[in-house]
Formats: C-alpha cells, structure tokens, sequence
C-alpha cells in the first residue's frame, strides 16, 4: 500500500482526490491548514469504505511547521505519492492589487509547493518510485483578467513540475501539474455565475471535482509511468 498525501484535502477538489486515491487502494494522508474537521470527516469516510487514511494539519507556507509534520509523517514510511493541491485566490484587478495579495497568493501555491515538496523528494527518490502532481489553473496557462498574482503563481508552479521531472526523471518519478478550468467548488461558488459558464466554457458547464480526482489517479497510477513534465488541461474544452 503506497502513502499518500494530499495538501488541502479538505477542499472541494482536494477531497475528491483523497476519496479517489483511497479508492485505488493507497493510504491517504488528508491535510488541511485549518479545517481540521472537515480532515477527520473525509478519513471517516475513506475508512467506513474500507480504505486507509489519517488527517494532519499545517499551514504549508510555514516552513518550519511543514518541514516537522513531514519529518513525522516519513517516519512512518515514505510517502510515494503528493498531490500539491492547497492554493488559495485573492483577486483584484491589478492596479489595485494590494502586496499582501500578491504575497499570500505566491506563499501558498508557490512557496508552499516547496515547503512540501522538498522534504518529501529525498524519501522519495530512496524508493526509486513516485509522482508529484500539482493542481495548477487553466489561468497559469492563459491568464486570467484580476488574477495576475494567481495567475503568476499557477504559472510559476507549470515550470517548476518540468524542471523538477527532468532532475528526477531517471528515478522513477513522474512530476506532472493538472491545470482545471471552473470546477464546482466553494473557491469558484463566488467567481462564475452559470451565465458565465455558459460564456466561458464550450461544454456549457462546470467540472466536477471527481473528474480531477480521476485524472490524479491515473496520473499516481503505475500505468502512467512514462507520461512527466507534462501540463494537463481538464477545463470541458477552453483551451
Ligand atoms: P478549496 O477552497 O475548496 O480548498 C482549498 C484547500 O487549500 C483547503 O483544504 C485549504 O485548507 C487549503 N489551504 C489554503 N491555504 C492553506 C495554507 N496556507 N496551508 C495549508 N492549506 C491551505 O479549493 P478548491 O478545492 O476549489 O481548489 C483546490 C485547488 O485547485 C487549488 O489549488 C485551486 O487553486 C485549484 N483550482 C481550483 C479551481 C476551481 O474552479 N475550483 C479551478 C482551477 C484550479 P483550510 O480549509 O484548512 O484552509
């Protein structure tokens, strides 16, 4: 059984890849920063479907923290598989973009891409197998009209997934970023009313955060072992 982490699984999309990961048999480690009940209610699902799970929490731009609560997790076994999901929005339009906008979104999806992906990678690579998938943006690929600092950090995380698949490509792992258009979620509720759905997206409807859990899965899978560096759309056909 491999060991999974999830950071923000405690979210719209985060928890639908914890529940689909358990699903293929791998034990789900469901983080969260703050949502600590909504962590134990998913592992109690996961469990009550004969799955494996446990929840942890830590805030992934504190870097002291997250390197302690992954020091903790990997001894108990390394884990295989991250799923850098957590990521926050704070949108405005750019000339009023304040800095602390712009710093909180780059701290979470960016920094702490690094928070937990770089203890994790030495575990790892000991094994000689693992995946690394970020959750990204279709707005890292196009941009997005009051998301520049989103949109930076999305984009930022699509160069760091190739460059980190080539220095780990000869180790067995793959490094990979989904990049969703508008999934159905609290994140978007507030963002896409349907008449903008209808606009923005060619098949007339919002994603549903298991059909990113089901792409994350097979990109964790053995039978995705050759696909790396890559940036995969789910976005019902925007780009
Ligand atoms: P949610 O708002 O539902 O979940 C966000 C998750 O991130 C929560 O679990 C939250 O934990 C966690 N999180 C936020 N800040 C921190 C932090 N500082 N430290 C640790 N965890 C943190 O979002 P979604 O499920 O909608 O989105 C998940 C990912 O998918 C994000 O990266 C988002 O950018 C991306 N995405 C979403 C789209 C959508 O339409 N929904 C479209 C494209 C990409 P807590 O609750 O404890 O704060």
């Amino acid at each position: 059984m491999r060991r999974a982490l999830v950071t923000g699984g405690s979210g719209g999309i985060g928890g639908a890849i914890c529940r689909r990961l358990a699903a293929a048999g791998h034990h789900v480690i469901v983080h969260a920063s703050r949502s600590r009940a909504r962590t134990d209610a998913i592992v109690g699902e996961i469990v009550a479907a004969g799955g494996s799970g446990e929840a942890v929490a830590f805030d992934v731009t504190d870097r002291v923290a997250t390197a302690a609560a992954l020091a903790a997790l990997v001894d108990k076994g390394a884990i295989q598989i991250l799923v850098n999901n957590a990521g926050i929005h704070a949108d405005a339009v750019f000339p009023g973009m304040s800095g602390e906008q712009w710093d909180s979104v780059v701290d979470v999806s960016l920094n702490g891409f690094f928070n937990v992906t770089q203890p994790l990678t030495l575990p790892m690579i000991r094994t000689r197998w693992g995946r690394i998938i970020t959750i990204s943006s279709v707005a890292g690929i196009t941009g997005n009209r009051g998301q520049v600092n989103y949109s930076a950090a999305k984009g930022a995380l699509h160069a760091a997934s190739k460059a980190l698949a080539l220095e780990l490509a000869s180790r067995g792992i793959t490094v990979n970023a989904v990049a969703p258009g508008i999934i159905a979620t609290g994140m978007s509720a507030g963002a896409f009313d349907a008449a903008a759905i209808q606009t923005l997206v060619p098949m007339r409807r919002a994603g549903r955060p298991e059909e990113v859990a089901d792409l994350v899965a097979f990109l964790a899978s053995d039978q995705a072992g050759y696909i790396s560096g890559q940036v995969i759309a789910i976005n019902g056909g925007m780009i």
